[in-house]
């Protein structure tokens, strides 16, 4: 398992690389949650989200044993996150997408200097490509969540936070695959316990929520909801027994409940979050943490938004 050790390292690895993230306030929130609310804001990181610690950290060990080319299957956050970090390091990147995938993301990798290769539709196409071309190379493939340097790289963000907000109640994490949160759980579980860590997942793709509760990996099939980084199918093999070993809960947000979060925060705090770190607002807001007057820190995963999608984000219901 990863330990807090791992995540150290890999935050002295990430030093000049990755940017210390600014956490943020709002009267606002605090007086609408009843709590005082702290913004962790990822959204603010390179390349738009946390992902970039994960596979720096991982690619920077791959280099060291001596990769020059790495390959990811995600046209998404962790696609340009591994697009950037090759760039910044001079090796190659091959990022494998699907054929339907948006223009703005093609760009997006484009920009970061990343190779674009169009297969299929599913992951499950994407994957074993992305991993062949890879060998091909002798390259280095770069999972997204289900691997324990990029789940150290991720665990930053909890040793950040718990230096930037010494007086943490509850730390509320968006959960897809797993590697942000196991990340988390791991850093701040052996340096403060007292600290409770919470799930935010929405309800239509509650498959951390089913895995906890059924005691082990439980899968659901192709979800849309609007927390598109959140879509993951199942937690992770290396993920999820850290998060059954340590998480303290999980909260369901409905899609209605994650619009109402995002705009919130667009609108009041002038914050563009994308909906998957929006769903971690909804957490809070939907009373389900059971809490008055504790300080509430919220992972702001990431603010990767196409603006032209932002119309189907909000809700006609009143926000305040
Ligand atoms: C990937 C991602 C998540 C989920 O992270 P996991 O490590 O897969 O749980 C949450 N928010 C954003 C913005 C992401 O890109």
């Amino acid at each position: 398992m990863v330990s807090i050790d791992d995540v150290k390292k890999a935050q002295r690895e990430l030093k000049g690389i990755i940017r210390q993230t600014p956490v943020l306030t709002s009267a606002l929130l605090n007086e609408k949650s009843g709590n005082r609310i702290y913004l962790k804001s990822e959204h603010l990181q390179k390349t738009g989200s946390f992902k970039v610690r994960g596979a720096a950290n991982a690619v920077i060990d791959a280099v060291r044993k001596g990769a020059n080319y790495v390959t990811a299957a995600s046209s998404g956050n962790h696609g340009q996150a591994v697009a950037y970090i090759a760039a910044e390091l001079g090796i190659h990147a091959t990022i494998v997408v699907p054929e339907d995938v948006n223009r703005a993301k093609v760009e997006a990798i484009k920009a970061y200097k990343g190779e674009v290769v169009y297969c299929g539709t599913t992951s499950a196409e994407r994957i074993p490509r992305a991993i062949q071309i890879a060998e091909e190379n002798t390259g280095f493939y770069v999972p997204p969540y289900d691997h324990p340097d990029v789940i150290a790289g991720q665990g930053t963000v909890g040793l950040e936070l718990i230096d930037q907000v010494p007086e943490a109640d509850i730390i509320v994490v968006p959960v897809g695959g797993g590697g942000l949160l196991a990340g988390i759980l791991t850093a701040v579980k052996a340096a403060k316990p007292h600290i409770r860590v919470i799930a935010a997942e929405p309800e239509m793709a509650n498959d951390t929520y089913l895995s906890i509760n059924n005691n082990k990996i439980t899968a659901i099939h192709g979800t849309t909801t609007i927390a598109d980084g959140l879509r993951t199918s199942q937690p992770g093999n290396l993920t999820f027994p850290i998060l059954q070993k340590h998480l303290d809960g999980i909260v369901l947000v409905s899609e209605d409940e994650i619009k109402r979060a995002f705009q919130f925060m667009l609108e009041r705090t002038k914050q563009l979050i994308e909906p998957s770190s929006a769903v971690a607002i909804a957490a809070i807001f939907s009373g389900k943490l059971e809490t008055a007057d504790k300080n509430i820190v919220a992972v702001l995963s990431g603010g990767n938004v196409d603006l032209h999608q932002v119309k189907n984000f909000l809700t006609e219901s009143s926000t305040v």
